[in-house]
């Protein structure tokens, strides 16, 4: 049995639904604790969970019983975090995204190698029902060879708190963006070469990002555009897929098919987000491979990087 820690308690449902009762329900895995910097967080914890919880960050980090962290706290203190805790000896799961840069992730990727420790990044969008669909439906062939793979999450949100900080790595397309890049990255099986990406504010009078738009060329001729918007009204379908025999959109609920043999229309599939722990506890438990291996994670992260660069700068970004 492995002993984790939540580390961040916010008041959303993600860290009581997500964390805390996924870990509690899988085999191999107990939650010992969970620290919050916030008095309030820590009370919330408490009335919650019959768990200890921690005083400081120092108390964590120094108690042998510890073996993993969870780290849930805002995206520009997943790096430092992290390094504190491998470096202390405790496997860490970072939320997502992994990190605001490539060398903070190569900076990761480094002292979990140094210090033997296990580094996973919570991606869980690996297993929503509506990307597993896309991936059936892909490796079905009934589309044919794949060559455009849109992927977009519009939305009409106004970006508050530390979401509305751009040192605090908030900004919608770093925080949803990670999500629709890392599943993009799964399904096309090539490398990409080029990105060419236009990221700005035109809403809401914040200074993150509100839009993106960002096209990715793959070495195989896929090209994939990714949109993350937080003034929509309406959205665009969330997946749009053109292969050479067939065309998928996803809108609404519900996925439509057509190719010249038929036209159908099917439901997703169930989200499966349990397997996440349940590989991690494999891993520390069966010495399992991880299914989110942070090197793939660092590719997200050095997509975001140059979708930035080309927007900054005007211009397509070789990879
Ligand atoms: P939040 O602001 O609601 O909660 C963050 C919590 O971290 C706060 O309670 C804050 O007091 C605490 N905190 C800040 N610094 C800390 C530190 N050094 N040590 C301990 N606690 C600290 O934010 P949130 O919405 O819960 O997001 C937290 C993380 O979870 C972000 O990285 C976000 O991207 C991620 N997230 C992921 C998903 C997902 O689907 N994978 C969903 C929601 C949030």
């Amino acid at each position: 049995m492995q002993n984790l820690v939540l580390v961040g308690y916010g008041m959303g449902l993600n860290q009581r639904l997500h964390h805390c009762d996924a870990i509690r329900k899988t085999r191999g895995l107990n939650l010992a604790g969970i620290f919050d910097t916030r008095k309030e967080s820590q009370e919330e914890a408490r009335r919650c969970y019959d768990v200890h919880i921690y005083a400081s960050i120092d108390e964590v980090l120094a108690d042998p019983r510890v073996d993993a962290v969870v780290i849930a706290t805002p995206n520009d203190s997943h790096a430092p975090l992290g390094i504190r805790f491998l470096e202390a000896g405790k496997h860490v799961v970072l939320e997502k995204p992994m990190c605001l840069s490539t060398s903070e992730a190569d900076d990761l990727i480094e002292t979990s190698r140094r210090c033997g420790r296990l580094l996973t990044v919570r991606h869980n969008r690996r297993w929503d029902g509506d990307y597993l669909t896309v991936k059936s439906v892909i490796a079905e062939e009934c589309l044919g060879k794949t060559c455009v793979l849109d992927s977009s999450l519009d939305a009409l949100i106004r970006p508050s708190g530390w979401r509305a900080q751009k040192e605090s790595g908030g900004g919608w397309f770093v925080d949803w963006g990670c999500h629709l890049i890392d599943q993009v990255l799964q399904l096309v099986p090539a490398r990409p070469i080029s990105v060419f990406a236009t990221i700005a504010s035109p809403a809401w009078d914040v200074k993150v990002e509100t839009f993106a738009r960002v096209l990715i060329q793959f070495e195989n001729g896929v090209l994939s555009e990714v949109e993350t918007s937080n003034v929509s009204w309406l959205p665009r379908p969330r997946w749009y897929v053109l292969g050479e025999k067939g065309s998928l959109i996803f809108l609404e609920g519900k996925f439509l098919i057509r190719t010249a043999l038929e036209h159908r229309e099917i439901l997703p599939l169930q989200s499966r987000y349990d397997d996440f722990y349940a590989n991690f506890s494999e891993c520390l438990n069966e010495g399992e491979d991880l299914l989110i291996k942070p090197e793939q994670v660092r590719d997200v992260i050095a997509l975001i990087e140059a979708a930035f660069l080309s927007a900054r700068t005007g211009q397509a970004v070789r990879l």
